[in-house]
Parts: C-alpha cells; structure tokens; sequence
C-alpha cells in the first residue's frame, strides 16, 4: 500500500462520557449517559454501554432511564468538554496545519504531508490516537481513505477505539455493502423517495441511471449523490478559521515615496510570507496585495494561480504583477502587505509527481539558515543593501516605471 489514503477522519469515541470518566474510574465499563438530566432533557453523549440498550444522542433523557435504567446520568459540564477539545485539536494540529473541524470531537486532516514521516497511512492513524491517548487520556477512532466520505464511514466503523484503512481501489467494496444512509445528504425524505425507487443499499443508488436519479431528486441533488455512491467525493480538507490566510505587512514609521521602496518591501514580504507558509507546510492559490497610503485610503489587488505556490520565487512573480496593478506615482504608502489565502498542504501529490523544481530545495535551506541564525542572516542579494542599487528589477517592466524615480 502506497500513501494513497491522505484523508484521515479522527472521531473521539462517547467524548463527554469518556471525558467524565478520566475523572471518575469508577464510571468505566458501567453505562453512562451525559446530558440533560431533568423531565425535558434529552441525551448528549452515551457510552457504548448504554448505546447497546438503544440509547442515542438526542434521545430525550426520559426515555433513555426507560431503556438503561441502571446507568449513571450526569448533567453536562460543557466547560471541561471545551478544555477537552482544546487539547485534542492541539493534538492533530501537531501532526499537520491542515485539520477541518467537524465538531468538538472530530476531525479530517490532511496527512498527505507526512509521507515522509511514516511508512504508511496506517502507521500516522495509528500515532494520532497513541498521541491522543497519551496527551488527553480520551480514546479516538481514525478511519483513513482517499476521500472524505470514505474516510468518514471508516471511522465510524472502527468503533470504538480503532482503526481502519480502506486502500486505495476498495472504496466501492467497502461501500455499496452499506445503506443508503451512509451519504451524506440521505435525510428522511430523500430516504423515502429512494425506498419508492427499490433502493436500500448504496449499492443498488449506485448501479440506477444518473437521470433517474437526477429526476426523482432534482439535477443537483441528485446528481451529486449519484457520485457519492460511485465512491467519487474530490472534496478537499480545508483548514480551520485562522489557518485561511497567512498574511505579513508592516505600517511604516516614515511614509514610502519611491516606487523602489514599495517594490523592495513586496520583495522581503514575499520572502517571509513563502517562510511562513513552509513552516505551516501550506501553499497558497491566491495572493493579495495590500497598499494603505498616506491619505489612509486601501487598494488590495489579488491573483488566484491555477495551482498552489509555496516559493518565494513563484510569490515574488505574484506580487510583482499586482504590484503593477497599483497606482504608485506620486503617493506616499504608510502601510504594504502581502497575503497568501486558498491554502491546502503543502507538496499535494500532484505536485509530487510534477517533481520539486530546484529553487524549492533552495528555498528550504534558505529557511534552514533562517531559522538557526535568524530572519536578517540571509535574503536575495538585492535587498542586502536597499539603497545602493535597484530594488526590484522589475520596476523597469511596469507601465509607471521610472517616473521621477533613480530606477
Ligand atoms: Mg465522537
């Protein structure tokens, strides 16, 4: 097996009764319910234990004591469940920046980027929940696959407290055997109008012609479910709020007048901001440029490139362009920023398989030697001495170059 399974779905298993129990031993192996605890309050969380008798979450608590009334029912202190998910997202941001929160407990994450860590996708599920296990005490279960749905499904099915791949090439295997259910999007009305279809299993959605589907529940809906039971879910993981842009910029004490300067300043930006996106191990689709000038009025310009960029050879060619999309002449400039949005992990296999291009190794001991003597060790030669030369030979190529300016 390859490192074809790059989507992992991590799920803490019963996390508020498991959360409870790290503080009270004697609630192991015994059912326990967490949630509203009064006549109108319904279940949160349930152990395995007690899910065994048929309680669920959002079960009205009446009805659980109706179905286990031997077990213990605790009111919810959602503080400590907070505390909780706090650790265990630190957790997986430690394994990799790209990790998309589904809710407190659960996850995906992009592991694509660790490939060169582990042997095997296995090995990094594997890690993850030793990891979790160590540094929160709360049991998880990681499914792993080459997409989100699978992924997902996997989880779910290694419950509780486990693991399961499905490799590459067995998505289907894996999937038609379940209930139609198992997609996303199948509520009780979609379920209905399947079951009038003879439809039970995602099998038998998958093997029904597209347009059968996409009439009986509408072009979009149902085209796109009709792709979910082939398996077929291209859906990438994107990272938490926080982690969607990565931005540096800096207001100046003294107002920048010569379009040099400008251009010397995009250049360092470009240089720290590709620094910055390594360190996280993301890549950027769009660039933004922000300029504030002296008047306090903003201009930002931005780019989306068809693939993702990580160097400052490829960011400092962004940056040049947008740079030529704002007007300079004449303007003091208090304040220029540069930003990186559309992220996703860094070295995608797709760009694997393009091949690293030279200038990333360099980039990468560049960044090395940065980080051991610090940020003013090493830098393009050109902004060694801003003054003394030409910042940016691009101003030559920009349409107001050279206007009242020694470049
Ligand atoms: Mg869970």
């Amino acid at each position: 097996m390859g490192f074809d399974e790059w989507i992992a779905h991590v799920d803490m298993d019963a996390f508020f009764v498991e959360v409870e129990r790290r503080r009270r031993p004697e609630l192991r192996r015994v059912a326990v319910v967490v949630g509203g605890t009064g006549d109108r309050g319904v279940v949160a969380s349930a152990s395995y234990e007690a899910r065994r008798r048929g309680v669920h979450s959002a079960m009205p608590t009446v009805q659980a004591r109706r179905l286990c009334p031997h077990a213990v029912f605790l009111p919810a202190d959602h503080g400590a469940y907070r505390d909780a998910s706090r650790r265990v997202f630190e957790v997986l941001r430690s394994f990799t920046p790209v990790v998309e929160p589904l809710s407190v407990d659960e996850a995906f994450l992009d592991v694509s980027g660790l490939r060169l860590h582990f042997e095997k996708p296995a090995a990094v599920g594997e890690a993850i929940r030793e990891r979790l296990r160590a540094e929160t005490g709360l049991p998880a279960s990681v499914g792993l696959a080459t997409s989100k749905l699978i992924a997902k499904l996997a989880s779910e099915r290694a419950k509780p407290n486990g693991l399961l791949v499905i490799p590459a090439g067995g998505e289907t295997d894996f999937l038609h055997p379940l209930g139609v259910r198992a997609l996303w999007g199948v509520g009780e009305a979609t379920h209905a109008r399947l079951e009038e279809l003879g439809v039970s299993t995602v099998g038998e959605l998958a093997a029904l012609p597209r347009a059968t589907l996409e009439r009986r529940l509408g072009a979009a809906g149902g085209g796109l479910l009709w792709e979910l039971a082939q398996a077929r879910d291209d859906r990438a993981v994107e990272p938490a709020e926080g982690a969607k842009s990565v931005s540096v910029e800096h207001t100046y004490e003294h107002d920048l007048r010569a379009e040099s300067e400008v251009a010397a300043e995009v250049l360092r930006h470009a240089h720290r901001l590709a620094a910055r996106l390594r360190d996280a191990g993301l890549a950027a689709r769009t660039v933004t440029l922000k300029v504030r000038y002296a008047d306090l009025t903003v201009v930002t310009r931005s780019e989306t490139s068809d693939g993702p960029i990580d160097t400052a050879h490829d960011l400092v060619a962004a940056a040049r362009r947008l740079l030529d999309r704002v007007a300079l002449a004449g303007k003091a400039v208090r304040l220029v920023g540069l930003g990186a949005s559309g992220l996703e992990a860094g070295e995608t296999p797709r760009q694997l398989e393009l091949g690293r291009r030279p200038w990333d190794d360099l980039e990468g001991a560049v960044d090395h030697i940065r980080g051991r003597f610090g940020d003013q060790a090493i830098g393009p030669a050109r902004l060694a001495s801003p003054r003394s030369r030409p910042a940016d030979p691009s101003g030559a190529r920009r349409r107001d170059a050279g206007r009242g300016h020694p470049e």
